[in-house]
């Protein structure tokens, strides 16, 4: 029988849109740890600092709360709100963790007006997510290395909550057998080659990870495409879930190249970019426009104004892709 803690509990996660929660001790994740240093000693992890910054610590949930017994891992669905999501990827379009952040104060408050310690995680290197989601049951890690949720798919985002306790929640479905037996579409859809293995994606091929980095080879230019932040293609090509669209509306591309750097930061404040310096989303939009092959006269006008920024980097990056595109439509 649920105490009346976690009944409470599952109510309100419901309440607030959790499609799968599940719970248990907050063991070492040895097995997680191990897997990340060795992919750090193959050199998959590439920059991916984020995730692979210091596995002992994110496998020792206890090293950061040491007086948690228990979690509760929750996903919730996101939306996808902009036409092209080969643009913008869909888990990037909004603030679709500002709804986990709240649901997760939520939860925290309502325990510890219980007399529960208790604290919440989420998107943070201090711990491993898809982890923790994968052994509280509320779903498996697919082929292309996110967790899916039976039904929903892999369109979530993940969040923990530690409690002193071990609580006993359950929301949501489990699968009952393994979703990618005999199935491989999500590798056919992958423009780079990436998944090298079931689960395991090489962080300097994942176009993800490389709209996120610094410096640039000449072929990262080419491969990220028409793709401004993240990218979608393994998840869209999984028949897992369903495509959640609201009415859309296109990337507003122009206005990311015009935009000053207070204003771009402040819309886009939720991506990662590196040093939070705005160049990077310009960037990225003017190779993405390079990559198209050809501009409007609004996007041709945004690039020439970028020609004449006093930063010697906004200079090339839209010369580069004035020169690169061969034709301008109307
Ligand atoms: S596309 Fe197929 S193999 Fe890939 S994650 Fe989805 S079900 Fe698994
Ligand atoms: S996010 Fe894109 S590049 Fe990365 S594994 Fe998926 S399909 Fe490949």
């Amino acid at each position: 029988m649920p105490t009346e803690i976690e009944r409470q509990l599952e109510e309100l996660l419901t309440e607030r849109g959790v499609v799968a929660a599940g719970s248990g001790p907050t063991t070492i994740l040895h097995f997680d740890a191990h897997q990340a240093r060795l992919r750090i000693a193959a050199g998959e992890a590439d920059q991916d600092h984020f995730t692979f910054r210091n596995p002992q610590r994110a496998a020792t949930l206890q090293s950061t709360f040491p007086w948690s017994r228990g979690y509760v891992s929750v996903a919730i669905p996101y939306r996808t709100t902009l036409e092209d999501e080969a643009v913008v990827a869909g888990y990037a379009q909004q603030h679709s963790y500002r709804h986990l952040h709240a649901t997760l104060a939520a939860a925290v408050s309502s325990l510890r007006a219980s007399g529960l310690r208790a604290t919440s995680l989420y998107d943070a290197n201090q711990a491993f997510d898809k982890a923790l989601a994968r052994r509280a049951g509320i779903g498996l890690v697919g082929r292309h290395s996110l967790v899916m949720v039976p039904k929903v798919g892999a369109r979530v985002v993940l969040g923990s909550i530690f409690t002193e306790e071990v609580l006993k929640v359950q929301i949501g479905r489990r699968f009952g057998v393994d979703p990618c037996r005999g199935c491989r579409r999500c590798v056919d859809a992958c423009p780079t080659g990436a998944i090298r293995l079931p689960g395991v994606v090489v962080a300097s091929r994942c176009i993800a990870n490389i709209l996120q980095q610094e410096t640039w080879s000449f072929d990262d230019r080419r491969e990220v495409g028409t793709r401004v932040y993240g990218c979608d293609s393994c998840i869209d090509a999984c028949p897992i879930g369903w495509r959640r669209r609201e009415p859309a509306d296109l990337a507003p591309l122009v206005r990311w190249l015009r935009e000053g750097d207070h204003e771009l930061l402040a819309e886009l404040g939720h991506w990662y970019i590196p040093r939070r310096d705005a160049f990077y989303v310009r960037r990225n939009v003017a190779n993405a426009l390079r990559n198209r092959g050809s501009l409007t006269y609004d996007e041709r006008r945004a690039l020439a104004r970028l020609c004449t920024a006093r930063d010697q980097r906004h200079r090339t990056e839209g010369l580069r892709s004035l020169l690169g595109v061969r034709w301008v439509r109307r």
